[in-house]
């Protein structure tokens, strides 16, 4: 036998799981996020197009159709999504914060604009409800064992979301809640890993005082965005108190394409993963690191999401059984958001070659520069966390 020969088949044949539990529920659609000039949701009256929000639901209607009759759906399982109970919800944010979107949502003359760009609705309550419902029930699937590999198809986004406000386009922390949930039902420890092009502020918030979850987020250096987001997104930020050390930022330059995050990915998150041994591991997953995205400034093609998705699988493989819980954030552009969910759900899949090619061209990186800054992070975090220097 020649058995490193790797054939397509061999290649997938070594793993367990050969499907992916998607957790959805069209009640979603229901956020209307509004038109205006980008996500100002303001008319300034000289335009005769007015573009819909970038969070709005034709982005997430394409992720759902894609995988219901794109080339991946013999590999996915639709699994209905149920509402958050507020008593869920209030194990990630406070009563103070819940009580006020409950007031919002009902009273319809109340000031709609939370913070910038980030609008409650008529709606928009309840499909909140139902993305944070929605998350748990993926993660419950997994914690009851039904299954490893679950996608929580999910919006309005949450990972921007802190315990006490609300912060881009987000209201409440699906992945956060997912998190807590876990350990709650007796997981010993969770990892987060955030590739959405911007911090994961809300879940690093969440959890920046405990040593239980390993928080990382790859990001655009974008910094702090006003009141609603104080976080910078920067190294130093690494936690507080038995936290400290437990949530590792890694701002990567704007232009950061496939090779990029692939070397932040070996350098960084792995080694990171490897010596955390969590047995729950969240991928948190935005399209707006692609190439064209609007929101976004970083260079990721399909590729780059599908080698993410095969490596964090790996990292599942190896260290927390096989689970994963994968939970929708961002992505703004209407179709190659849709094709970069596909890539990333093939890789996580492990599926030998690509299904489906990339519609847009390639787009050229700055991957010198991206490798030079991601050894200095890599430098940093060795001289700061302790856990990282155990051998
Ligand atoms: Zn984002």
């Amino acid at each position: 036998m020649a058995a490193a020969t790797a054939t397509p088949t061999s290649a997938s044949s070594t793993l367990s799981t050969e499907r992916i539990d998607v957790f959805w529920h069209d009640g979603m659609l229901s956020h209307d996020t509004g038109t205006g000039v980008f996500d100002t949701g303001m008319d300034p009256g000289f335009l005769d197009v007015l573009e819909k929000h970038p969070e709005n639901s034709d982005r997430i209607k394409n992720m759902v159709s894609i995988l219901k009759r794109g080339p991946i759906s013999p590999y996915i399982s639709f699994h209905l999504g149920t509402p958050a109970l507020v008593s869920e919800v209030l194990t990630f944010h406070s009563s103070e914060y819940i009580d006020k979107l409950i007031a919002v949502a009902e009273d319809r003359y109340a000031e709609k604009m939370l913070c910038a760009g980030t609008f409650l609705n008529p709606g928009s309550w309840d499909a909140s409800l139902l993305a944070a419902g929605t998350t748990l029930s993926a993660m419950r699937h997994i914690l009851n064992g039904h299954g490893k590999l679950a996608y929580a198809l999910v919006r309005p986004p949450g990972h921007h979301a802190q315990p006490i406000q609300a912060d881009g386009y987000c209201f409440l922390n699906n992945a956060g809640l997912a998190v807590q949930l876990a350990l709650d039902s007796g997981c010993r420890k969770a990892a987060v890993i955030d590739i959405d092009v911007h911090y994961g502020n809300g879940t690093a918030q969440g959890f920046y005082q405990s040593n239980k979850v390993l928080t990382i987020s790859l990001h655009m250096n974008h910094g702090s965005w006003g009141p609603s987001h104080p976080q910078n997104g920067s190294v130093d930020e690494l936690g507080e108190g038995e936290g400290f050390g437990y949530n590792l930022n890694i701002p990567l330059p704007n232009g950061t394409g496939d090779k990029g995050y692939q070397y932040a990915m070996k350098e960084l998150v792995a080694p990171a993963i490897q010596k955390f041994e969590p047995d729950m591991i969240v991928l948190v997953i935005g399209q707006d690191s692609s190439a064209f995205d609007p929101n976004g400034r970083q260079c990721l093609t399909m590729d780059g999401y599908r080698d993410i998705g095969q490596k964090v699988r790996v990292l599942a493989d190896r260290h927390s059984g096989g689970r994963l819980l994968i939970v929708q954030e961002g992505g703004y552009h209407v179709t190659y958001s849709a094709y970069c969910l596909h890539a990333t759900l093939e890789g996580v899949l492990n599926l030998p070659l690509p299904l489906l090619s990339d519609p847009i061209a390639y787009y050229p990186e700055e991957e010198a520069f991206a490798i030079k800054v991601i050894e200095s992070i890599k430098k940093y975090q060795k001289e700061s966390v302790s856990f990282l220097k155990e051998a």
